[in-house]
């Protein structure tokens, strides 16, 4: 009998559990571009360029096996069924997914297919554990990432990825799908192309996904732990939008590291389970991307302010390293961890800004943006999540700076206007002296900005709105 295998974020045919259990007979392959049903989560617009070529790769992947991808946009509680009865199948396929949106439909996919008599299988493709099979000793899920991680290593080694089928066979009588440009992923002119850089540092789909790790665990693996916090160097592996989109499992992931020389609770792999704690974070605590997972906080006196959020936004807050994070976002589509981090903090803590306008942009800008990751992060940074820093630890952005950036490569780089200012002052430029600054050819306020806020005052400010909430708990 037919099956049919349902795309989602598994945009591969190595180690694909779905493509795998529907490839020993005839089988339709289908991606559905279904922003109605994810609403305010559909896609961000860097996203969007991912997936447009991460599609392209897969149609050719696919094609190079017999068969083709059968593309499609709407809702996919109407056109899964429909296309499951066009061709007589018995089964879809697809990989089981954690966000609210996609379990509610998936949901409803399987109410609809049931009633005909067939079934929708779901398989664990994107993490390397279900999240609802992952409990405490007490039977509860968990909130607290170490003993979660403790957990999963506990589990032992994930089963070996599988390999791509060498052929498939297209089931007859498949209708015709839409040409990838008509699912629209790229916006025609006159939107400008700001993504133009990001060919120049990515290659979508699953070929290129091979290529980045096999180039980590070759190069960067090995020094993970010692480099993974300096963002002016390759020290981390750049696979998070291929993961995001499934063009590589965690579990090849996993065993790439492993067979790369990575030992035990090796710092790589327990990054990997920071991706699996947001994911069953997310599974059991569906609200995540809207409230704070700490209910205390619903009531925390942010101040929302237009001008500052642009300033943000635009890598133009006046501290180097802040805006060196949010332009390489821009450009790229990516930004280091630790500077995610800092950044984050800044618009939090001294900015006043609600963590939820932080990770909207993040949405939007990441071709990494993964609802569970992004939600659990940004609540990470602003202390009201999981386990998160707490709220009264305030990064100071001039040592983070110094710390992690500290000869200057990175700042220098994607705020090229500082470029010749000395290492001393590279992360303070307001404390040059005025004859420093003209040498690096530097006004201040005209071609960098002074810092929105001082440090010593967005810390106080943050601390008085924490202190403000704490007495408002403790009186209610
Ligand atoms: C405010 C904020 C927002 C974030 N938003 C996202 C997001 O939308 N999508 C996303 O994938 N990551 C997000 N992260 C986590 C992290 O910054 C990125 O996963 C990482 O920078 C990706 O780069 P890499 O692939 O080189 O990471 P590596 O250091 O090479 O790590 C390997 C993989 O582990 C996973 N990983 C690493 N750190 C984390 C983490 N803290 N949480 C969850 N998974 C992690 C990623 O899949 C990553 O590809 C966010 C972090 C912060 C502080």
């Amino acid at each position: 009998m037919p099956r049919l295998v349902w795309f989602r974020q598994d945009l591969r045919i190595a180690d694909n559990p779905a493509l795998a259990a529907a490839a020993e007979g005839p089988l339709l392959c289908v991606y559905v571009l279904d922003d109605a049903a994810a609403g305010r989560w559909a896609h961000g617009g860097a996203q969007r360029w991912w997936l447009h070529h991460s599609l392209a790769a897969l149609e050719r992947a696919l094609a190079a096996r017999g068969a083709a991808l059968h593309l499609a946009r709407g809702s996919a509680r109407e056109i899964i069924p429909r296309l499951a009865a066009a061709i007589g199948a018995g089964e879809v396929h697809a990989g089981r997914l954690t966000e609210p949106w996609a379990r509610a439909r998936d949901e409803a996919v399987h109410r609809a297919l049931e009633a005909e008599g067939r079934r929708l299988v779901l398989h664990t493709s994107s993490l390397l554990h279900e999240p609802h099979r992952i409990r405490t000793g007490q039977g509860r899920p968990y909130s607290v990432y170490t003993p979660f991680a403790r957990a999963l290593f506990a589990l032992g080694e994930p089963p070996p990825p599988l390999p791509a089928p060498a052929r498939l066979l297209p089931a007859p009588g498949a209708p015709e799908g839409l040409p990838l440009a008509a699912l629209g992923l790229i916006p025609a002119p006159p939107i400008p192309e700001w993504w133009r850089e990001f060919p120049a540092h990515w290659t979508p789909g699953e070929a290129g996904a091979a290529e980045r790790l096999a180039r980590f665990a070759r190069a960067a693996l090995p020094a993970y732990g010692a480099r993974r916090n300096t963002p002016g160097v390759e020290g981390t592996s750049g696979l998070s939008p291929h993961l995001r989109f499934g063009e590589l499992s965690p579990r090849q992931v996993w065993h790439a590291a492993r067979a790369a020389g990575a030992r035990g609770e090796d710092a790589f792999l327990k990054e990997i389970l920071w991706r699996e704690f947001a994911h069953h974070l997310l599974w059991h605590r569906p609200d995540m991307p809207e409230q704070p997972l700490q209910q205390g906080f619903a009531r925390f006196p942010w101040r929302p302010d237009a001008a500052l959020l642009r300033a943000w936004r635009r890598g133009r807050t006046g501290y180097p390293i802040v805006d060196a994070g949010m332009r390489q976002l821009w450009r790229m589509g990516w930004m280091h961890n630790r500077v995610r981090m800092i950044a984050g903090s800044l618009l939090v803590k001294h900015l006043l800004q609600p963590w939820q306008e932080g990770a909207a942009w993040f949405w939007d800008t990441l071709l990494d943006g993964d609802l569970a990751s992004n939600s659990a992060s940004w609540q990470w940074v602003a202390g009201c999540g999981a386990d998160a820093a707490p709220y009264f630890r305030v990064f100071n952005p001039v040592l983070q700076g110094e710390k992690f950036d500290t000869d200057g490569a990175y700042v220098r780089r994607w705020v090229p206007e500082l470029a010749r200012l000395p290492d001393r002052f590279l992360h303070k430029p307001w404390e040059a002296p005025e004859a420093v600054l003209r040498a690096a050819g530097v006004a201040l306020g005209r071609d960098y900005p002074r810092p929105v806020i001082q440090h010593g005052e967005g810390r106080a400010r943050a601390l008085a709105a924490y202190a403000a909430l704490r007495g408002a708990a403790e009186a209610a």
